[in-house]
């Protein structure tokens, strides 16, 4: 018997710019039960970039290692680096009942689906190119050929958006926000779900009775 409600595995994948870091530190602040995957890299860390806050930083040699003895759920290159999201973090933190969320490029979000059927994969759409291009130029990290290359990445993620549960289109920050955890809180009440763990909801016994389909009193 459950003695806690199981996190949700939430995943959510964006084309670069269009808005995915401030929608999830969003996330953050309000759901104090959810918790951010930090994700393996063999990527250089950036400017004010932290080991083991924003990637673990670690060598190619390394992470072929970590492939070999499957310790991710799902990796993928993206850019010419190596991503990968660790199994044992993220089964840990639901097993505690925290929520997890997988910042993660679209090859790794459908990974996970496979793997993982019951995760909630979340795509976050801008309103538009011009608009996408807008905010990366606005956000001053990247120089023009890097913003090149991440636009024409975009239209590879977009076109894998059709296989996700939701998608958010993030035009009005605000709107946005309010349509992501309002898929969250929906998650958290479906029926299947739900049932799985009614005791941890539900303590009375006639209750839950009726609700495995048994007769009450
Ligand atoms: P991502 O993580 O998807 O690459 P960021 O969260 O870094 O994107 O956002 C890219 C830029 O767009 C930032 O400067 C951010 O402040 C801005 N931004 C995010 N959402 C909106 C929005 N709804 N309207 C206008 N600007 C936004
Ligand atoms: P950045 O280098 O800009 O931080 O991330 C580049 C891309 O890699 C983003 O689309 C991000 O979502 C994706 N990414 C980050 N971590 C992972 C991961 O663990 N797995 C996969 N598949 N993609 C990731």
């Amino acid at each position: 018997m459950l003695s806690r409600e199981e996190g949700l595995l939430i995943v959510i994948s964006a084309p670069s710019g269009t808005g995915k870091t401030t929608l999830c530190h969003m996330l953050l602040k309000e759901f104090n039960n959810a918790v951010f995957s930090v994700s393996f890299t063999t990527r250089k860390p950036r400017k004010g970039e932290v080991n083991g806050k924003d990637y673990w930083f670690v060598s190619k040699e390394e992470f072929e290692r970590r492939i070999r003895e499957g310790d991710f759920l799902e990796w993928a290159k993206v850019y010419g680096n190596y991503y990968g999201t660790s199994k044992s973090q993220v089964l840990k933190a639901l097993k505690e009942g925290k929520d997890v969320i997988l910042d993660i490029d679209t090859q790794g979000a459908l990974q996970v689906k496979e793997r993982f059927p019951e995760a909630v994969l979340i795509f976050i759409l801008p309103p538009s190119f011009k608009e996408l291009e807008n905010r990366l130029r606005k956000r001053g990290t990247d120089p023009e050929e890097v913003i090149e290359k991440r636009l024409k990445f975009a239209k590879e993620e977009i076109k894998r958006a059709r296989f996700y549960d939701y998608i958010v289109v993030n035009d009005e920050l605000e709107v946005a926000y309010f349509k992501l955890k309002s898929i969250i809180t929906a998650e958290k009440c479906k029926k299947d779900r739900f049932l799985k763990q009614a005791e941890v909801f539900i303590s009375d016994k006639e209750l839950l009775k009726l609700l495995k389909g048994g007769e009450g009193e």
